[in-house]
């Protein structure tokens, strides 16, 4: 009890209206089954609050027409607002330039943009990835289709059994044939915050570019790619209250102009004959054909409200979230937390001695409670863990610590069914 109330005392010190975020999130108030829902699947997907909704609304009641290559009002306004949604990325990641700021239909879309435009071109027979096994499949799999392509050989960063990085066991894998690393920022699965920095930093003075999987990490806590000097950074707009089939590629400039486009089309050319095409200057030489614009109109609203509710702020919420959470479910009986990193994001992975994660998520489902069981596309993850599966609560600010009291009665039950 005096836990429950020291934090709520720290979500109240804060001066966090808790209330007033959580109006804003329309679907918050829906109840399943009868019960209230606790929506504590975050990092598949996070909640839209109802600026990013109306800015959708707006734009397909009053703006919307085709970008780029209208004379006409419609056409000049929307491609007006897709590029200030644009400068409005480039701001909240500090890229240098906006040109730096592609929109992609997502991380795994952004990955793949890097891997055939840069790794098609620039990597070959012999030549070595460095990726870890922290990574998503989105991270890998394009990889390894460019290592089968070219001969190139994929090598893996190991984990300790806490879900962090071995530096060390990194540093040791660098050698002349090494072309580039890819690497997560924060584990989907785990909440391990790796530190990104020092590893680019490492490749670097080793003349490797470094991509950064910051899917996980964007929605989080302040980004700056600039001071992680970063080559590529990927992200998707879905996980920090944005629409889906939207998300950025970052890439340095003098990078993104060396590079081939990775899909041909519209748009992304200044001229084209059946002898010859000129390709578009960056960002457009990666955007071809017609984008998904109410969705990348609607990532520039979404950047506007995380900014109104501010960076620091909803990493000390959900800090607290983690903290409480893991305090009340270490104390339920056959539960051991997979993923304990000394720093992590707001997500609790845990097994329950006896029952399988989709017995745990049905029936937490049935208290209104949603979790995410499985290999939460980490199998590398899983198979060193020795785990087949987990079950993941993933918080957002949103949520409450009687939200996981909630989840924490919830699940006690499902273990007493079990035991
Ligand atoms: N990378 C990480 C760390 C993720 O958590 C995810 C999604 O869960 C992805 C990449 C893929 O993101 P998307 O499905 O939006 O392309």
């Amino acid at each position: 009890m005096q836990l429950i109330e020291s934090a709520l005392e720290s979500q109240f010190d804060l001066m966090f209206d808790i209330e007033k975020v959580r109006a804003d999130f329309p679907i918050l108030k829906l109840q399943i089954d009868g019960k209230p829902l606790v929506y504590f699947d975050n990092a598949a997907s996070c909640q839209m609050p109802q600026p990013v909704i109306d800015r959708l609304v707006r734009y397909q009641t009053t703006q919307h027409a085709n970008i780029n290559r209208g004379v006409h009002y419609l056409s000049e306004t929307a491609t007006a607002e897709y590029e200030e949604s644009r400068r409005k990325l480039q701001r909240f990641i500090n890229a240098r330039e906006d040109r730096e700021v592609i929109f992609t239909s997502g991380t795994t879309d952004a990955i793949n943009l890097v891997m055939h435009g840069y790794g098609r071109k620039f990597i070959g027979a012999g030549d070595e990835i460095i990726l870890t096994t922290l990574e998503h499949h989105s991270n890998i799999v394009p990889w390894q289709m460019l290592a089968e392509e070219k001969g190139a050989k994929i090598r893996v960063a190991p984990i300790n059994d806490a879900g962090e990085l071995l530096i060390d066991e990194y540093e040791k894998l660098f050698n002349e044939r090494t072309k580039f690393v890819g690497v997560m920022h924060v584990s989907n699965a785990l909440g391990t915050i790796n530190p990104v920095k020092s590893m680019i930093a490492f490749a670097h003075a080793r003349g490797v570019p470094v991509l950064i999987d910051g899917a996980q990490a964007v929605p989080h806590m302040k980004v700056d790619v600039q001071d992680l000097d970063c080559d590529f950074y990927a992200f998707s707009g879905h996980k920090m209250c944005g629409p889906t089939g939207i998300g950025i590629l970052y890439g340095k400039a003098e990078l993104l102009e060396r590079m081939q486009p990775f899909k041909g089309g519209g748009d992304m050319i200044l001229s084209v004959t059946f002898e010859k095409t000129t390709y578009n200057t960056i960002p457009h030489k990666f955007e071809a054909g017609t984008p998904p614009i109410a969705a990348a109109i609607g990532l520039g609203a979404a950047v506007d409200y995380l900014l109104s509710v501010g960076m620091d702020t909803i990493a000390s919420q959900e800090l607290d979230l983690l903290n409480y959470a893991t305090e009340q479910i270490s104390r339920v009986p056959g539960v051991r937390i997979i993923g304990t990193a000394a720093m992590k994001t707001a997500v609790l992975s845990f097994e329950v001695k006896g029952v399988h994660p989709h017995d745990i998520g049905t029936l937490l489902n049935q208290d209104g409670v949603a979790v995410r069981t499985g290999h939460h596309c980490v199998q590398p993850v899983m198979l060193r863990l020795k785990v087949p599966a987990t079950t993941r609560a993933s918080f957002a600010f949103y949520n409450t610590l009687t939200e996981v009291d909630s989840f924490i009665a919830s699940l006690r039950t499902v273990q007493k069914i079990f035991t």
